[in-house]
């Protein structure tokens, strides 16, 4: 049995169902894999039924592979060679199960055999937010599709937020647009319930709370943090942020007060919003409901 196993054996840990089960391989592979519940709840797909394509992206466990599955183009993450990696995987694959919205990438199943791991996501042929933003720029992206991909993330936020399922690496680059021009939350591998605590190495500085990157403490107010930047990020045409100050030196100067400026021709409602979402005190923080409302009041007076 893997450290990590016994660990998610005593307490589910914002799992939606505890791992109990784990599939020895050959040599030092070991997955841990709740394999019962994927099965009874139908997630599992013949590898058969599924033809893989051409590499689309390249993500941290891993290449992502365009493939077709059932007559639909789909996404599929493929898993690297290690039991790590493999736990970080399932995790983002079960929780996946337990979450549905428009504005959240849809889960569509796992292949789960001897040679592979697979997560077969919806195909998002736009790609990523932040990729989308920088190659059209400010020439072709208007403030419709500025005020629709902020409204598209808030509503997928507003609906973790709801769940109680912090996402912890909320940023344009773990949002992707789907053929139709629909924003939508992806990348759950860091998502867990409420207030777990975390060792601060891997984290998206630029992006992260203060409290979340000093105490290891997340919530949807530190998601909320994140939104802010990803707010900035979507005004600003998919630029780098803080670009001027080293990183290690970003949270210092947050601290001590220091704010990116609006982008330019930023609405100042949507700069205000940035500014409330980076309170250093997370409960002065706006909800994602909150921000919801205001951004769709905003949308309805957006003409192009
Ligand atoms: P990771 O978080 O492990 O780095 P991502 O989920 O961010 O991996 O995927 C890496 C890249 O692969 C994305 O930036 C995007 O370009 C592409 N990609 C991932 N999922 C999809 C998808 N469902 N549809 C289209 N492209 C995708
Ligand atoms: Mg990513």
């Amino acid at each position: 049995m893997c450290t990590a196993q016994r660990h998610y054996q005593k307490d589910a840990d914002g799992l939606c169902t505890q791992l109990t089960k784990s599939l020895p391989k050959k040599g030092k592979q070991e997955f841990c894999i709740d394999t019962k519940s994927f099965i009874d709840a139908g997630w599992v797909i013949q590898e058969q039924e599924l033809q893989l394509n051409e590499t689309i992206g390249k993500g941290e466990f891993g290449d992502v592979l365009l493939g077709v599955y059932r007559g639909e183009k789909v996404a599929v993450k493929m898993l690297k060679d290690s039991s790590v990696e493999a736990q970080k995987f399932l995790t983002e694959a079960l929780l996946m199960t337990s979450l549905r919205h428009e504005n959240l990438v849809e889960l569509l199943g796992l292949v789960l055999n001897e040679k592979h791991l697979l997560l077969v996501t919806e195909y998002m042929g736009k790609g990523s937010l932040v990729e989308y933003l920088r190659s059209r720029g400010r020439l072709h992206v208007t403030k419709k599709d500025q005020i629709n991909f902020a409204v598209d993330t808030c509503s997928g936020m507003e609906y973790l937020e709801f769940r109680k399922v912090v996402h912890r690496d909320l940023a344009a680059r773990n949002v992707l647009i789907s053929e139709a021009g629909v924003a939508k939350v992806a990348d759950f591998g860091l998502a867990r319930e409420e207030n777990y605590i975390v060792d601060a190495g891997k984290l998206p500085i630029k992006w992260t709370a203060p409290e979340a990157l000093r105490q290891g403490v997340f919530s949807n107010k530190s998601d909320m943090w994140s939104f802010g930047v990803l707010l900035w990020e979507i005004y600003s045409f998919g630029r780098v942020p803080y670009s001027r100050i080293p990183l290690i030196d970003v949270v210092k100067h947050v601290e001590k007060g220091y704010r990116m400026e609006a982008p330019e021709c930023c609405p100042p409602e949507i700069y205000e919003i940035m500014r409330q979402a980076w309170d250093l005190l997370p409960d002065r923080r706006p909800t994602f409901k909150d921000v919801k409302t205001k951004l769709a009041q905003l949308k309805v007076v957006t003409i192009n």
